[in-house]
């Protein structure tokens, strides 16, 4: 791992050496076969919408604009990431779209700290973006 700050937007998972079972961030044992010999894999950029909700009512604090899509994203891994996606008006969602990795600064609370957080954005990017009232 030489990306200590995460700037290049790499998602991180653990594989199960025993079965292959690969999830996305930090376990301690395989969720599939109890097995404790995991190791660190970097996880791809990229992946396809799974599924996806229109968000209407934010948790506490959300600092985003609303309503907001969280999209669940299938690596080719196997593991599933929920975030939030961006870029893409609400007609243009697609099971079996097309997203990358796309890291956005947050700040969290009126003072808080900024914080890099990872969204979904689509994998081509339009060369003419609409703008609509
Ligand atoms: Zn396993």
């Amino acid at each position: 791992m030489n990306d200590p700050d995460g700037a290049s937007g790499t998602l991180l998972g653990m594989r199960c050496l025993k079965c292959g079972v690969c999830v996305f961030g930090d376990a301690i044992f395989c969720q599939a076969c109890s097995s404790d010999e995991l190791e660190a894999v970097d996880l791809s950029s990229s992946g396809v919408l799974f599924s996806y909700t229109i968000v209407r009512v934010p948790p506490d604090g959300w600092p985003g604009p609303v309503p907001y899509v969280l999209g669940e994203v299938e690596l080719p891994e196997g593991p599933h990431v929920l975030a939030e996606v961006i870029g893409m008006e609400h007609a243009d969602l697609q099971i079996g779209k097309e997203v990358r990795l796309a890291l956005e600064p947050v700040q969290s609370g009126e003072t808080g700290p900024t914080l890099m957080v990872y969204k979904w954005a689509p994998s081509a990017i339009p060369t003419a973006s609409r703008q609509e009232g």
